[in-house]
């Protein structure tokens, strides 16, 4: 797409589906309700979505579970699972536009990064994990002679996931890709901020070859559609991406029902710390990144900037620069480079972080709520200086674009700070000092430590935390063991 143009005149034909996947079909809610999905750029209803509950989760628990049973897509050779999901990958590459539009309309991230980044991420790692799939070896133990002890990999059943707004197409494939892979049948409920490419992705899926029944996607609210999910009696496992609070929910819902394997990738409140051998250009392009990436919705943001005092002014200076070079306007445009809160409500909570911010912090840039395109999502790219460790903005979760700044004496004090915290998803570290690196690196109590650069992602690597993060890991081999058992074999040989 060559401008804003070409995107707005797609925008203006798009019909997004908006009703439940169950069974290979499209079907209503039981109770025929529906809910508005909202463009947070403009506050215009996109679509009405069937609003599933627990009679829908039900119906789609159901057919999932006879499609594991019948073996349509369990019993397929890892080789033959491998072929479907590839073309579901080259399916995606196919309709990068439409569904970098449905995230991008749905909950503001703007067009330059859905069609270069979400959606082709989509396909890449649906097509990682298929090639993974027929390359993973069972085990034989070492029993020695007159026994065959085989440890074997067994796809679970049916898998819920339940996944967040802020990369609604990235984090449904991020379950989907091992779960399939493995064979299992799954459930999937988007978040009601931003269910539109999830359904779009079950219908390619079944144009693929994905078999009826295997993928079902149940739209609907957390309380009604994700907590049926959470509770119902013949869901194997549950995986969860979204806040502490309601992964905390899931670990109850299982231990209330059927002690279903719980998986959670929930917050964070990621440290960035800068010593003063840093390239601190570098580091101040990334650390910007890092924080106005997504407008901030990233749950690994490096919301805590943490420098050594000697370079403290240089950094905040440059950060200022960086984030008066943020362009906020209609996601649709190519220069954008930052949207709205994904919706109304969201960026009156960051609000209000930002206002009990400012009577013990010193407000360097942003701050402010704004009303652009008839909507008031918007907040500007905010930056706090010497904000208190222990206050509210250096311990929460803010979900938005405001950094806090937190001035350290010495490596010590750094990784004091950097860790007290009661989230461990990621950090980053800056520093030329090889020793520093990987002492620091290893004092840190998180998931994925990035050194000289922010956020350090792929599929080759396991993503997830420590602490109130969660546990389990998404992407690379590692994703499987969460949608897999293993059995052992023993046959003794007479
Ligand atoms: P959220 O927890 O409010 O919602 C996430 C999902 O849970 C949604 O589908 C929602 O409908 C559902 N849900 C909400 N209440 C529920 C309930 N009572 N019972 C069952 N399901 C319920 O989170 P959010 O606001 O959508 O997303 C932001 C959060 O997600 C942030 O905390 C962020 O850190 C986290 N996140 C984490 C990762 C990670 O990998 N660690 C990645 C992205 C986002």
């Amino acid at each position: 797409m060559a401008d804003g143009a070409d995107w707005r005149a797609l925008a203006a034909g798009m019909q997004p589906r908006t009703g439940l996947w169950i069974d290979g079909r499209w079907q209503e809610a039981a109770s025929g309700a529906r809910f508005a999905s909202v463009n947070p750029a403009t506050g215009a209803v996109l679509a009405e979505v069937a609003r599933g509950d627990a009679a829908d989760v039900d119906r789609a628990v159901r057919a999932a579970r006879r499609a594991f049973e019948d073996g349509r897509w369990s019993r397929k050779s890892p080789a033959e699972r491998k072929e479907v999901l590839l073309r579901l990958a080259t399916l995606i590459r196919a309709h990068v536009p439409e569904l970098a539009l449905l995230d991008t309309l749905d909950m503001g991230k703007p067009i330059a990064e859905s069609s270069t980044i979400d959606a082709p991420g989509s396909a890449h790692f649906f097509q990682w994990h298929a090639e993974a799939i027929d390359k993973l070896y069972d085990e034989i133990a070492p029993t020695g002679p007159g026994d065959i002890a085989m440890i074997r990999r067994e796809a679970l059943g049916v898998v819920g996931a339940v996944v967040p707004w802020n990369f609604p197409l990235d984090m449904a494939t991020w379950k989907l890709a091992p779960a399939l892979a493995m064979g299992n049948s799954v459930v999937l409920k988007p978040a009601e901020q931003s269910p539109l490419s999830a359904l779009r992705l079950a219908e390619l899926a079944a144009e693929a070859g994905v078999p009826d029944g295997v993928l079902n996607v149940v739209p609907g609210y957390g309380a009604e559609a994700g907590q049926a999910l959470g509770l119902h009696p013949d869901v194997d496992c549950l995986a969860f991406t979204g806040s502490t609070e309601v992964g905390k929910l899931f670990q109850t819902y299982a231990g209330r029902s059927n002690m279903k394997q719980v998986w959670l990738e929930t917050g964070g409140k990621s440290p960035n710390l800068i010593f003063p051998d840093a390239d601190l250009d570098r580091a101040a392009d990334m650390a910007a990144f890092g924080i106005f990436f997504n407008a901030g919705e990233v749950c690994s943001a490096n919301s805590r900037l943490l420098v050594h005092r000697d370079v403290h002014d240089a950094m905040v200076e440059r950060l200022v620069a960086r984030a008066g070079a943020v362009v906020q306007g209609d996601p649709l445009d190519l220069a954008t480079t930052m949207g709205p809160m994904v919706d109304s409500h969201h960026a009156g909570r960051v609000a209000g972080f930002i206002d009990r911010a400012r009577g013990g912090a010193r407000l360097v840039t942003g701050g402010e709520r704004v009303t652009r395109f008839g909507s008031d999502a918007w907040i500007t790219p905010t930056i706090f200086d010497r904000v208190d460790p222990t206050s509210e903005l250096a311990r929460e979760e803010v979900f938005g674009p405001v950094l806090a700044v937190i001035p350290f004496a010495d490596e010590a004090e750094a990784v004091r700070i950097a860790n007290d915290t009661a989230y461990g998803l990621a950090a980053s570290v800056w520093t030329r000092d090889i020793d520093r690196a990987f002492r620091v690196s290893a004092a840190l109590k998180v998931g994925t430590v990035s050194v000289n650069t922010v956020d350090a992602l792929s599929a080759m690597t396991p993503f997830g935390g420590v602490k109130q993060s969660g546990f389990g890991r998404d992407l690379s081999l590692h994703s499987f063991d969460k949608y897999s058992a293993l059995k052992t074999v023993w046959v003794k040989i007479g």
